[in-house]
């Protein structure tokens, strides 16, 4: 996607600072959800293992119990560590391990029975397959569930170089009420991780699947936006540059926002500045500057045209005799008029100076051009001009010419006048040619 840059300030663009005011918060905002996400996501999974671990480790209690009624004991049959042997309900149950093993499997926990700080029944093994048994536990676990004779959860213990989350519930004397021993729950801390790793890469993934969608929008429309308002920039510097007969970007002005007013405003503003610069004020014709651009363009195009000069048959007298606002208003009735003769035809009527007129007939020869002004005369000649209750009547001269190869436009335009000249010595209310 090509992306259009305008309204610099400094080295910063319009479209770099949209960009940063939309996309720098979202993809902030999404770092952040990620990351709290992720957090919160991994403690309510850490929580999860821990109640089932402690379900677990309770389950292991209940089932020795209604299996084994009776106390836990613990008989030292020689000198070696390895001659204690466990026992629940008066039963010898260190050597039955088939039913923790069967705990174990319908579980998928590792499960250890303490006494004191040693393992004395256990599901967990080491790297050679044996049995951990006779292994004891950290002294800090120790302590957290002998002296506060309540279960203890870890998210980080280490078993013969192993990390799992473990969780001990401690095994209270029915006679004393004292702690002496423990049930262990443990699960490797690597099934947990990728569990939690699992959800947290789904999790980053959608988000960013999500900043990606978002993103997308964001610099489509900032796209659609920036050109609406590099089209609205290219006309207004092109107006500028006095190109008035620029056209603004049709997309521009069919908008039904704030966007589309301000390009019908621009286009509005354009038609008034194209009316100062090329109309004359009093009479809403060309004036004389666009007049020589369009005889220009007429020229260029290699078509055949006549110019003609009308002048006012003695208009001063309608400044002296009845005032200047009635040469005024002459004035106006003679440009309404000259341009309804135009009309249906190729060319254009300009107010040439004072009470001058210019008159251009495009793709039209002088025959043609001058029974044109011979209607145009006569039109004016019957014309009744009304100003202050009075009636007026105008006339007007006309001398034409019709353009020849090599002859430049002021030297047509000097043998209309010529012939305006001629019609002004021959009496007046006259086309010459
Ligand atoms: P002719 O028949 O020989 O053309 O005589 P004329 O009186 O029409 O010509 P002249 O050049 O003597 O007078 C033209 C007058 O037009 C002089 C000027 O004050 C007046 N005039 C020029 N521009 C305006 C205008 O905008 N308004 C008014 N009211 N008068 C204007
Ligand atoms: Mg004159
Ligand atoms: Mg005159």
């Amino acid at each position: 996607m090509k992306l259009a840059r305008v309204t610099k300030k400094g080295n910063r663009t319009f479209y770099i600072e949209f960009m940063l005011m939309t996309l720098a918060p979202l993809i902030v905002c999404g770092i952040v959800m990620i990351i709290v996400c992720s957090r919160s996501m991994s403690k309510a999974m850490k929580d999860e293992v821990s109640d089932n671990l402690k379900n677990v480790a309770l389950s292991v209690r209940s089932s020795y119990n209604m299996r084994y009624p009776g106390e836990w004991e613990v008989k030292t049959e020689g000198e070696d560590a390895a001659d204690v042997t466990l026992y629940k309900g008066g039963v010898l149950v260190s050597d039955n391990y088939d039913f923790l093993d069967g705990i174990s499997e319908e579980s998928q926990l590792e499960i250890s029975i303490f006494y004191m700080d040693t393992r004395l029944l256990t599901t967990l093994r080491g790297t050679d397959n044996e049995r951990l048994e006779m292994t004891v536990a950290s002294g800090k676990i120790v302590d957290d569930v002998y002296r506060g004779k309540s279960c203890v959860f870890y998210d980080n213990v280490t078993i013969a170089s192993s990390d799992y989350y473990a969780y001990y519930e401690p095994i209270l004397s029915e006679g004393t009420g004292e702690c002496i021993g423990m049930i262990g729950v443990a699960k490797t801390s690597d099934s947990v991780k990728k569990i939690i790793n699992g959800f947290i890469n789904r999790n980053i993934l959608v988000m960013i699947l999500g900043i990606l969608i978002t993103s997308f929008f964001i610099i489509r429309f900032a796209n659609a936006l920036v050109t609406i308002i590099k089209h609205m920039l290219d006309f207004m510097k092109a107006l500028a540059a006095n190109r008035l007969d620029v056209k603004l970007d049709a997309t521009v002005a069919q908008r039904e926002d704030e966007l589309g007013e301000m390009g019908r405003n621009l286009n509005n503003l354009q038609i008034s500045l194209r009316r100062l610069i090329e109309r004359d004020v009093l009479t809403g014709l060309y004036n004389r500057r666009s007049a020589e651009k369009r005889i220009d363009d007429i020229e260029g195009s290699g078509v055949k045209y006549c110019v003609a000069i009308g002048d006012i048959d003695h208009f001063k007298n309608f400044n002296d005799t009845f005032g200047h606002e009635c040469g005024d208003v002459v004035l106006r009735e003679v440009a309404l008029l000259l341009n309804e003769g135009m009309n249906g035809r190729e060319g254009f009527v300009a107010r040439w100076g004072g009470e001058e007129f210019l008159l251009v007939f495009s793709n039209c020869g002088i025959d043609e051009a001058y029974d044109a002004l011979m209607l145009i005369r006569q039109a004016l000649h019957d014309k009744d001009v009304e100003y202050d209750g009075q009636i007026h009547k105008v006339t007007m001269t006309f001398g034409a010419a019709e353009k020849t190869e090599g002859i430049p436009i002021n030297h047509l335009i000097r043998n209309a006048d010529d012939k305006l000249y001629e019609g002004k010595q021959g009496g007046r209310d006259r086309v010459i040619i």
